[in-house]
């Protein structure tokens, strides 16, 4: 049964990573906020429509690995139509699911991410179109990396 749940998250993943959902550049995007994995190689533009606090349209362009790919393309379909404390919450409960591997029923399809917490590399690689979904609502436009900046 387990073992059936993790062969459906890896499809969700899969299936994510090769036909990613609001893929594309927004030309009326309101908040544009860049991420980079350097340790994995993943960079991704990150856009928001944003009508008072509610995030009408996001989309994302960019590359990276499958992981990397597959959470962006969930996150844009899961911050439609959520307030910018709705994304900052889901952010919360996605960085916790990642890094514990317990799923909040709440989040829905984002449980595929759950068993990214065995592998710490990727950890990372899923967090990262989160930490620029955050900074975008934030109207925070600056390039966010998962590497803390070298001083
Ligand atoms: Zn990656």
């Amino acid at each position: 049964m387990f073992d059936d749940l993790t062969d459906l998250y890896q499809q969700v993943i899969l299936e994510h990573a090769k036909s990613p959902r609001n893929f594309r550049v927004m030309e009326d995007a309101t908040c544009v906020a860049n991420g980079t994995n350097p340790l994995c190689g993943d960079n991704y533009t990150v856009y928001l429509k944003m009508d008072g606090d509610v995030v009408k349209d996001a989309s994302f362009q960019g590359s990276g690995c499958a992981i990397s790919k597959a959470s962006a393309s969930l996150l844009t379909a899961a911050i439609k139509g959520k307030t910018r404390a709705d994304v900052e919450l889901l952010f919360d409960k996605v960085q916790n699911m990642v890094t514990t591997g317990e799923a909040d029923e709440s989040v829905g399809k984002l449980a595929a991410f759950a068993g990214v917490h065995k592998f710490p590399a990727r950890v990372k690689c899923a967090i990262l179109s989160w930490h620029a979904a955050k900074s975008a609502a934030q109207g925070i436009a600056e390039t966010v990396s998962t590497e803390e900046p070298a001083e």
